[in-house]
């Protein structure tokens, strides 16, 4: 599958320039999944967001979405964005729209995620997850993601976004690039992989864009550092907008849930 991601904090723009950017970037990755494709973006005043599923191809979302003209607010601007988007292969449920991504935590949408690979050990998390008293919705082992960041956010709510990520990740195993949203980290989008190749593209290359998306680069799949991190191993950015890439998880270790 494809996962698209873009985080616009330079100049404002229209939703519907935004939700054409989103379907333009997932035309462009089709080719890696064709059988179902979402979007979530922020709601004109940020506090929530719209999530727009589609079985099918690329080309059936994006009817769908300027079907909505209205609903989706298309000539509101905002000047702080975050969109993610996915074109789907299913390997866990059949395609259809409650299957494909953005998966959600919950009916608030206080996270979403996009979700490219397997994670192999969903059930177990699953489980754990039920226990605790979540309810699933779908079929794909992708949702247990979601589930589990509102799961640690609530135990942990003074952890940054990045936090949040780096806990959910050492739980997975499989393989995975990830893109992350939230309603709790306006103007926020974390992304992560394991296996799974990733990019991220950044459009100029001022202050204001370094500062929020650190330049990632990699030798091989398990060190992938920004470039201040290669500086000095014990920088630890923190703030709104970062991209961390994370190590590799012991993939050999059991499922340890946390409280
Ligand atoms: N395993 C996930 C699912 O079946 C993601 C599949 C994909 O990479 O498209 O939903």
């Amino acid at each position: 599958c494809g996962i698209f991601a873009y985080l616009n904090y330079l100049t404002p723009k229209t939703r519907r320039e935004i939700l054409e950017l989103l379907v333009n970037g997932l035309k462009r990755l089709e080719y890696r999944g064709y059988d179902s494709a979402g979007v979530a973006l922020d709601s004109p005043d940020g506090k929530d967001m719209a999530i727009v599923k589609k079985s099918g191809k690329v080309k059936a979302l994006e009817d769908e979405i300027f079907s909505k003209e209205k609903t989706l607010d298309f000539d509101s601007s905002t000047d702080c964005h975050v969109g993610i988007a996915h074109t789907r292969w299913a390997t866990h449920g059949v395609p259809s729209e409650i299957n494909s991504h953005p998966q959600r935590s919950d009916v608030n949408h206080s996270f979403v995620v996009v979700h490219n690979g397997i994670v192999t050990n969903y059930k177990d998390v699953k489980l754990f997850l039920e226990k605790k008293g979540f309810h699933f919705e779908s079929d794909t082992d992708t949702e247990v993601i979601a589930k589990l960041v509102l799961h640690l956010y609530t135990q942990h709510p003074t952890y940054s976004f990045r936090e949040l990520v780096e806990q959910v990740i050492q739980q997975l195993e499989g393989a995975f690039a990830l893109c992350f949203k939230s309603k709790h980290f306006p103007g926020e989008c974390v992304a992560t992989r394991r296996g799974s190749p990733l990019l991220v593209g950044i459009k100029a290359k001022t202050r204001l864009a370094t500062d929020h998306v650190p330049i990632l680069y990699s030798k091989d799949d398990t060190s992938i550092k920004s470039d201040a991190e290669a500086q000095n191993p014990d920088h630890r950015p923190h703030g709104r907008g970062e991209i961390p890439i994370l190590p590799r998880s012991d993939s050999t270790a059991e499922f340890q849930p946390l409280e």
